[in-house]
């Protein structure tokens, strides 16, 4: 770990920005590095967005989890972190989050570097559950037997928390027992929007893992937890409903109403933040099931991530544009 930094993190929200490779464009062009900027000229109007990061284009994964690290690291100091990607569908969500066998992404690096720091003494115990998120209703992916719908409550008054009725943790002894439970969650959430006729762009996928240190640190907290959040597409309704190919994409009512639940869910998401970044006295939590959910890992002293995927496709713009003041609302 590197101390420095994790105090720098502690407590905040930092908004980090990669590109979808592509030809690249005037339309939108990068100033990389630390405290970098994304400047769009849309509809004749020029505008630099400020971001905590801005990665080069065609950084590598190893380059993006690099600046993660020292925050995946700090659940096992007992602190909460949560890390998003957001971003239209097919700018790399998904690629970013997970990435091929070949060359992985944030979760699979994450987990590696987790395990590598515990080392082999057993002194945390190591639990995971995974969910998603779909039109609302939340589902267990490691449930035994088909995807189980699952119902958020508010937690005991006074303790702040929620509780999720009958949601599956698993102990994961070992990296190779945590790989083959991601794998599983996976194809549950595959066979399940299959089943469903729906696409995995338009659910959030949330893996949790927390980690209790044995014997318990002393502090504020014992258990670290750490979300990977892959949000599902951000493109606004009016597109949702024409970017489909197949007849059943086609089913507009139902695409529409997909949309909307997503948008919700995501301007939910935004108000959290951008109500925490302000130390505002109320934060609306309850205004959708991922900011419901995410509630005891969004608390004071917790750290966020938000990685945003964009696009420099000029038939993007429009989209680039509402991905970088979402990320200027909440960074
Ligand atoms: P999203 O999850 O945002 O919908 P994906 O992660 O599925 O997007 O990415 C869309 C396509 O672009 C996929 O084929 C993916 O492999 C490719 N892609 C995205 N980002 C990268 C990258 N950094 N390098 C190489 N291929 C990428
Ligand atoms: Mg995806």
């Amino acid at each position: 770990g590197c101390p420095g930094r994790l105090l720098e993190l502690k407590g905040n929200i930092r908004v980090l920005c990669r590109l979808r490779p592509g030809t690249p464009s005037s339309l939108v062009s990068l100033e990389p590095g630390p405290g970098g900027s994304v400047t769009t000229c849309y509809r004749g109007h020029r505008r630099r967005f400020r971001l905590d990061w801005v990665f080069p284009p065609h950084a590598s994964q190893e380059e993006v989890f690099r600046e993660l690290e020292s925050a995946v690291l700090s659940c096992l100091g007992g602190y909460s972190v949560c890390i998003f990607t957001y971003g239209q569908t097919g700018t790399g969500k998904t690629y970013s989050m997970e990435g091929p066998p070949e060359d992985p992404g944030i979760a699979p690096r994450a987990l590696q570097s987790l395990f590598r720091e515990m080392g082999t003494g057993g002194q945390h115990h190591v639990t995971l559950s995974m969910v998603e998120i779909y039109n609302e209703a939340v589902r267990d992916l490691l449930a035994p037997g088909p995807p189980q719908r699952l119902t958020v409550r508010q937690g005991p008054a006074g303790q702040g928390g929620v509780q999720v009725a009958g949601l599956t943790h698993w102990d994961v002894p070992s990296l190779e027992s945590l790989h083959q439970m991601l794998s599983l969650g996976r194809s549950n959430r595959a066979a399940a929007a299959t089943a469903m006729n729906q696409h995995s762009s338009r659910s959030h996928a949330l893996v949790t893992l927390t980690l209790r240190a044995a014997p318990p640190l002393r502090g504020p907290a014992t258990a670290g937890t750490l979300h990977l959040v892959d949000l599902a597409g951000s493109e606004r309704a009016w597109k949702a409903g024409a970017a489909g190919a197949s007849r059943e994409d086609r089913d507009s009512a139902q695409r529409l109403r997909e949309a909307r639940t997503i948008n919700r869910s995501l301007l939910a998401l935004g108000g959290v933040m951008a109500a925490l970044r302000a130390r505002r006295p109320h934060v609306p939590f309850r205004d959708s099931q991922l900011t419901r959910l995410l509630q005891p890992a969004l608390g004071p002293g917790a750290t966020a991530v938000l990685l945003l995927q964009i696009s420099t496709r000029p038939e993007d713009l429009g989209e680039t544009v509402c991905s970088l003041k979402f990320a200027e609302r909440v960074g």
